[in-house]
């Protein structure tokens, strides 16, 4: 599981996109942490492979260049 939560006590929620495979935490320029799916899609501009719902794959631009699609089984079993 690579997304996160952040509940805070003001009831504000904010959303954290971390790269599966190097760790690296996705940085939006605006306020896109408070919505998981815009959150994803600015990600995906970006050039993130971005998997289906809150549990799937993510990886950064780098990684899902050097390893795309199947990549994330392969770099499981390496
Ligand atoms: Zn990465």
């Amino acid at each position: 599981m690579s997304g996160r939560t952040y509940d805070w006590s003001n009831g504000v929620i904010e959303y954290e996109l971390r790269c599966d495979s190097c760790g690296q935490v996705f940085e939006c320029g605006d306020d896109s942490y408070y919505s998981w799916p815009v959150l994803c899609a600015a990600a995906e501009a970006e050039g993130w492979s971005i998997g289906s719902g809150f549990d799937g794959g993510h990886e950064c631009a780098g990684c899902s260049s050097v390893s795309p699609r199947a990549g994330l089984a392969a770099a499981r079993a390496a």
